[in-house]
């Protein structure tokens, strides 16, 4: 078996504890992974001037797949001559259009039940495409939306419900604004004529977001463009213990890179207290990408068996540190038979 080319990106802040963490536990799957370390973020801009020197974008355009940290943006950065975000760069240069945001469940107080559901963002238009203008008093942003980026993310979408309860909703606003998400409605339901076995449905952003909040257990697949999945992912990540067990990946034609929604958490960076649970899910989305579901689930399973049964961190109430927590995870993990996972 061909190994898979892994690229591990650490970034900033807690993502220097997380990633190597997660490197120990994707050590214990068995799999052909051949890992590099490379470097992006804030601390590289400052010591190179690049947040995404060109050795590392060449090295993730390389690979079949990368798993990122964390990437601080200190706040004006806009007003730091030169510096990008790294995320955004290489969502850009990469042209990493969907981005995967899944919702589930956890053992842990706080989290509702029986939640499954997936977020498909459409990652590289709408208003994120950062057009805004200024004059005076007045100030005017562009939302772009194209027929054919409409029509890729909606395939990604409905493929991904072919795999699960096969319901896709269709989030927009065309009902206020005809023309431009009226325009990802239109062409969204025109792609789902092809999936007959996909449910396809369309729901109004804000009807949707009180729907995520009273029934989100009807939801299975959602799709809608950047700034509605930006906002409503975080939401859903709200409704099952928040941020710091939300996975997600970045998906382009040609690779992919996951990473996990929180940032580089600089209150506790450097103390080794940071809760690596997120970028483990993150890292099984990643295998579930190569092909690798059985993995996937397994530590899936692994994750969940921690979180009930403890130690937890302290984000969650417990007394384990990164390191703590990391070898219970692989202990769950050794001692779930593969079949057992599924
Ligand atoms: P944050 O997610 O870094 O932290 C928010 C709070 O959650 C903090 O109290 C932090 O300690 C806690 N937290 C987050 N992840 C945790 C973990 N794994 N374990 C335990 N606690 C955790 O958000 P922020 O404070 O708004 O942003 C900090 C920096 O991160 C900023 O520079 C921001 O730009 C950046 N950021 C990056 C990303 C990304 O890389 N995708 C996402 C969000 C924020
Ligand atoms: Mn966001």
């Amino acid at each position: 078996r061909r190994a898979y080319t892994i690229t591990l990106i650490p970034g900033d802040g807690i993502g220097q504890e997380v990633v190597p963490a997660a490197e120990r536990l994707l050590r214990e799957t068995g799999l052909p992974l051949e890992m590099h370390y490379a470097e992006a973020g804030w601390d590289t801009f400052q010591k190179v001037g690049k947040s995404v020197p060109d050795e590392t974008l060449e090295r993730v355009k390389a690979s079949d797949a990368t798993l990122a940290g964390a990437f601080t943006s200190p706040s004006g950065s806009q007003k730091v001559p030169g510096f990008q975000g790294a995320i955004r760069y290489l969502r850009r240069t990469l042209d990493l259009f969907a981005n995967l945001r899944p919702t589930k469940s956890r053992p842990i107080p706080g989290s509702m039940k029986n939640v499954d559901m997936l977020m498909v963002r459409e990652n590289t238009q709408g208003l994120y495409v950062e057009q805004e203008r200024r004059y005076g008093d007045v100030a005017i942003a562009d939302c772009v939306i194209t027929k054919g980026a409409s029509e890729r993310i909606a395939k990604v979408a409905l493929k991904e419900a072919q795999r699960r309860r096969r319901k896709l909703a269709v989030i927009h606003k065309a009902n206020v604004l005809p023309l431009t998400t009226g325009l990802f409605l239109e062409t969204a339901l025109e792609a789902a004529k092809a999936f007959p076995e996909v449910e396809t449905y369309d729901i109004i952003v804000d009807a949707a977001a009180m729907k995520l909040v009273r029934d989100p257990q009807s939801f299975d697949v959602l799709v809608t463009t950047n700034l509605f999945g930006d906002i409503l992912s975080d939401l859903m990540a709200g409704l099952v213990g928040g941020l710091g067990l939300a996975p997600s990946a970045n998906i382009g034609e040609r690779t992919a890179i996951f990473e996990p929604v929180h940032g580089s958490a600089p209150d506790i960076a450097g103390k080794g207290v940071a809760n690596p649970a997120a970028t483990f899910l993150t890292a099984a989305m990643m295998l579930d990408y190569l092909g690798e579901a059985a993995t996937a689930k397994r530590i899936d399973r692994a994750v969940d068996t921690v979180l009930e049964e403890g130690p937890r961190t302290a984000d969650l109430g417990g007394k384990a540190d990164t390191e703590e927590f990391t070898d219970a995870v692989i202990e769950a993990f050794r001692s779930l038979a593969p079949h057992e996972a599924a």
